[in-house]
């Protein structure tokens, strides 16, 4: 379900698609299996992009993952506070059971905002078929 043309951001990042080649994917599973929910893959396996590119690399996207969690949980607490009338404990207690339903979400577009920061897509490796690993 990704958004946006192949060849762009978004389409990488909502997608979880290797940011160089736009074909692999970044997790080894399905977002809804929760087998292993946050379980990367170590190469592309259309392209041999690394997806730890660095040591401790996803560090900083724990940043993006607060961005994110602190944006939904202003706009939720603007909308069940003001338009909706709820009660503060109402309010909070939807917010944190909606934080944990998306978690995973939240974590893995974190991490693809992140590698789709310092990776950009490459047409020539996008066509090539065989994976070169390492
Ligand atoms: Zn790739």
């Amino acid at each position: 379900m990704a958004i946006g043309k192949k060849g762009t951001k978004a389409y990488s990042i909502t997608g979880f698609k290797c940011p160089t080649c736009h074909e692999g994917d970044l997790f080894k599973t399905n977002i809804l299996d929760m087998k292993a929910p946050f379980d990367m893959k170590d190469n592309c396996e259309h392209c041999g992009q690394r997806y730890m590119i660095e040591p401790g690399f996803y560090w900083g996207a724990m940043y993006i993952a607060y961005g994110l969690s602190s944006g939904l949980m202003l706009t939720g607490s603007a909308i069940g506070l003001i338009f909706l009338g709820w009660s503060v404990n109402q309010t909070f207690a939807v917010l944190i059971a909606l934080l944990l339903v998306l978690y995973v979400l939240i974590f893995r577009l974190a991490r693809s905002i992140w590698i789709n920061i310092y990776v950009h897509y490459d047409k020539n490796k996008a066509k090539k078929k065989e994976a070169v690993i390492n």
